[in-house]
């Protein structure tokens, strides 16, 4: 039997409608952030978050939805949204700002985690959260080649520096915002986001990533500064046993930031701090990619997950694995084929069942969002649908789907088995309707095809085109010698099937895995059932016409995978 389907290109094509779905053409594209469900049917709403945050990560994931899909439709509505986001960051200084709109509608969720505190949005001012979005932003658009992203980045930088501080070898931000006049609740360490340290420095992922590729000294030197300030007075200690809000607080993404510094510019003391916060996220998780929001502490945060979340946490695992710091590529497969798909919404008559009376549009919006709080077996638990999420979901296929396959030097590495065609290989994963990876040369080179973890390598049968080979198989990897364009790689093994029980939050689930994918989760969930792989998969299995589709996207269309040569966006 063969079955070839693009889980993660067909997920990113989802991921796009959404985002294309929630740009406000009356409002010159301005992004909702917000689809509250405590109304009925539910609402979009615009909020605080909108106009820099969302703005930025829907220009990125629009940039990486199109590397991955080929996609060339919605071009006007995507010029709208950048001609959107650039006219938020101000022609002196370079920075992004916060309008002065607060407004009940405006205002919706500015502060999740306490609701009551009632943080002010009023007044024009710099959110350095919300610097991070359009910097990630500019850096994809730079490496794509769109030059005139330089001195605006060049600006912004120089704008970040004029309202840091500079200490010896440190820099740091006196407040999580900034305007010309101070507000003293800014900076005092009672309620989120002021007592977080990590929220300010979320920016480091994109800093670090502009500095690596611009080599701009002023953007080396703040983003260095500000990372040793961040290892010495932030939020995790010495040992690396944070307990923070993971994505939303910082942490994470101020630690991407650490661990690209310090593989681009040798700073070994930053890739071992970053390398330690790695491993503690890793083991307060189940392995299926169930990362908690509230890591180790407590409250509906503690037991729930956000997509954004998993972003980070696969572009810290793809660093370390690349700069050779780690083996992480069973971590990014495992959370990539399992809480990550799981995490976005494909299924249109669920969602219609789950909130009866949904407009058109607002559907559209949810369908091929992720989620903001996920539960293990279930989603839309909470009172809305944050759209951050869809371009932390976005960008985690991409970084997942990029780093499947890396061809250099006459040699491609293939690190797991996702299906993708790129101008050297196509390669073909098999599960898990089997233990199976097939790589097909469409250029001659060496090929190196890792095996799962899982795998007895003394199990492994390997051949070229049908006739058994015998190969070596070094550090995991069965080494194909050359290939000739046309010759086609395998290899095949035994793919296991298991339970394993899990504690979330003091409640207690059962996986049924498959190889690396989780086939069900027990108990089932109640609002909006997820991991209910088990009978999709029986049908294929007796149905070798059966159109292949990821178990998530059994309602959505496939889309075709294109052949793509894809930068380096990380
Ligand atoms: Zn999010």
């Amino acid at each position: 039997m063969m079955i070839t389907q693009h889980w993660l290109t067909d997920a990113a094509s989802r991921a796009m409608d959404a985002i294309l779905a929630r740009l406000d053409l009356e409002r010159g594209a301005r992004p909702y952030f917000w689809v509250d469900y405590q109304t009925q049917p539910p609402q979009a709403q615009h909020s605080y978050w909108d106009t820099c945050d969302i703005a930025g990560r829907f220009v990125d994931g629009l940039a990486l939805a199109r590397l991955m899909t080929g996609r060339q439709d919605a071009l006007a509505a995507e010029a709208m949204l950048r001609h959107f986001l650039w006219a938020q960051q101000d022609a002196s200084d370079g920075l992004f700002y916060n309008p002065d709109d607060e407004k009940s509608e405006t205002n919706a969720e500015m502060s999740k985690y306490i609701p009551a505190a009632g943080v002010l949005t009023s007044g024009r001012h710099v959110d350095l959260f919300c610097q991070r979005a359009p910097l990630l932003a500019m850096t994809t658009l730079l490496q794509l080649g769109d030059d005139t992203m330089r001195p605006r980045l060049e600006k912004m930088v120089r704008g970040l520096a004029a309202i840091a501080l500079h200490h010896g070898d440190e820099w740091r931000f006196p407040a999580y915002r900034w305007a010309q006049t101070m507000k003293p609740e800014w900076s005092a360490p009672v309620n989120v986001p002021e007592k977080w340290i990590g929220y300010r420095y979320a920016l480091l992922t994109a800093l670090a990533r502009y500095a690596e590729v611009s080599r701009d000294p002023a953007a080396i030197d703040l983003a260095l500064g500000l990372a040793r300030h961040y290892m010495r007075h932030g939020d995790v200690p010495p040992d690396g046993h944070y307990r923070a809000n993971t994505h939303s607080g910082g942490v994470l993404p101020v630690t991407v930031g650490i661990a690209r510094l310090g593989i681009a510019f040798e700073q070994a003391d930053m890739v071992a701090w970053a390398h330690n916060v790695y491993k503690w996220t890793r083991a307060n998780m189940p392995e299926f990619g169930f990362l908690p929001d509230g890591l180790g502490m407590d409250g509906f945060w503690a037991g729930t997950c956000e997509t954004c979340a998993l972003a980070d946490f696969v572009h810290l695992a793809v660093l370390l694995s690349e700069a050779g710091g780690g083996d992480y590529w069973d971590d990014i497969e495992k959370v990539t084929r399992n809480q990550l798909l799981e995490n976005q919404y494909c299924d249109r008559d669920a969602i219609r069942s789950t909130f009866p009376g949904i407009a058109d549009d607002v559907l559209a919006m949810l369908h091929g969002g992720f989620e903001c709080a996920a539960h293990p077996n279930e989603l839309f638990i909470y009172v809305g649908a944050e759209g951050c999420c869809i371009g932390g979901g976005m960008r985690a296929l991409y970084l997942a789907w990029r780093a499947a396959i890396d061809t250099r030097d006459g040699e491609t590495r293939v690190r797991y088995g996702i299906s993708r065609t790129t101008a050297a290989v196509e390669v073909v994963g098999h599960e898990p309707w089997a233990g199976r990876i097939d790589v097909t040369a469409r250029q001659s080179n060496r090929v190196a095809i890792r095996l799962p973890s899982y795998v007895n390598t003394a199990h492994v049968a390997a051949t070229l085109d049908g006739q058994m080979v015998d190969l070596p198989i070094i550090d995991r990897y069965a080494v194909f010698d050359s290939l000739t364009p046309g010759q086609t790689a395998s290899v095949q093994y035994p793919l296991p099937a298991e339970s394993r029980h899990y504690h979330v939050a003091g409640n207690a689930y059962e996986a049924e895995w498959l190889g690396h994918t989780v086939m069900a989760m027990h108990p089932d969930g109640g609002r909006y059932p997820i991991y209910q792989r088990g009978d999709w998969l029986k049908a294929c299995l007796h149905n070798e016409d059966t159109e292949a589709m990821s178990p998530s996207a059994a309602k959505s269309p496939s889309t075709a995978q294109p052949v793509v040569d894809t930068p380096m966006l990380w």
